[in-house]
């Protein structure tokens, strides 16, 4: 079994990927950082963004599998003291693989079209202030936007950033793409919808600015800018990233240990007894 290791990069992280490097040797699993099967990142979601970027042309073929060193993550499940456990499991089993859908980005400029993949986000500002865009569903004009700027999250980054602007949280079961709002203006001249709202598979949706506009575009934790831009189509990607679970992680479960807490001590709503 060929897997391949990225690790954040702090002291930490380091000694654990040195650590699993050995125990993995020690098991028979061989390092590839060309063809893996499964690529392993010790450190936390954002690292795990950063593994799926390096490995984006392969990832058809690759599991990933997150380490955390700080806090639970959403694409990192475990824990520092479970090395040795996962070492095992990996050499000894076949794990059962979750696809959770991702984002295409088309971005057009006069130079060409260059095509993104995301695995939390799109995000679209304008360098020198107010964005103002266009967005059509499916061809058809649906709104003209001012304000800071636009968030298309995946399911899987519907906990990230788009979290923060108040959109949903989707299952990543769901084939969709959530579109929200950063700081819209809304008043008697300008107009927006307001709420985030969710496309599904096979829709799409292009946003069009003024080509003399310089564009900040984010991809995950990418940030790049743009000038010239005709145009930009999101959509659901037909690609999926894969996971390799070797154990259940439920996707609530991740949302209410990170966003509520859970308190075991808390015996229920408490019966009114009857005087
Ligand atoms: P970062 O600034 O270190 O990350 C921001 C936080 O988002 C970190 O706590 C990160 O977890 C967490 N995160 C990443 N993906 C997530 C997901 N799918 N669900 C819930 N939380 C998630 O930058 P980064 O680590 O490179 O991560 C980039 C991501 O940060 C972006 O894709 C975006 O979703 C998010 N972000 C959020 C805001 C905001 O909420 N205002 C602004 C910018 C970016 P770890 O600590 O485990 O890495
Ligand atoms: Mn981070």
């Amino acid at each position: 079994m060929k897997y391949a290791l990225l690790d954040r990069g702090d002291r930490l992280s380091r000694e654990l990927a040195d650590q699993f490097h050995e125990m993995a040797d020690a098991r028979g699993l061989i390092r590839d950082d060309k063809s893996p099967r499964i690529v392993l990142s010790i450190g936390g979601d954002g690292t795990l963004l950063q593994a799926f970027h390096r490995y984006r042309d392969q990832v058809g073929k690759i599991s990933f599998v997150g380490v955390h060193t700080g806090h639970l993550g959403f694409y990192a499940d475990w824990k520092k003291n479970e090395l040795n456990e996962l070492v095992e499991l990996m050499s000894a089993t076949t794990p059962t693989t979750v696809s959770y859908p991702l984002l295409k980005v088309e971005i057009s400029t006069d130079g060409g079209t260059s095509s993104y993949l995301a695995l939390n986000e799109f995000t679209l500002k304008s360098v020198e202030g107010t964005l103002v865009a266009q967005l059509n569903i499916n061809d058809e004009p649906f709104e003209m936007f001012r304000g800071d700027g636009i968030v298309v999250s995946t399911p899987s980054g519907s906990t990230g950033y788009n979290k923060s602007v108040n959109g949903a949280i989707l299952h990543p079961h769901l084939e969709a793409m959530q579109i929200a709002e950063i700081a819209s203006i809304n008043n008697r001249v300008y107009r927006t919808l307001g709420s985030s709202f969710i496309l599904p598979k096979h829709h799409h949706c292009d946003i069009v600015t003024d080509p003399d506009e310089p564009l900040a575009v984010g991809i995950d934790h990418l940030v790049l800018q743009f000038r010239e831009v005709r145009s930009i189509v999101c959509s659901v990607a037909e690609e999926k990233v894969h996971f390799a679970r070797y154990r259940p992680f439920p996707f609530w479960n991740r949302v209410r240990d990170a966003f509520i807490g859970f308190d075991e001590n808390d015996k229920g709503p408490a019966k009114k007894r009857p005087r």
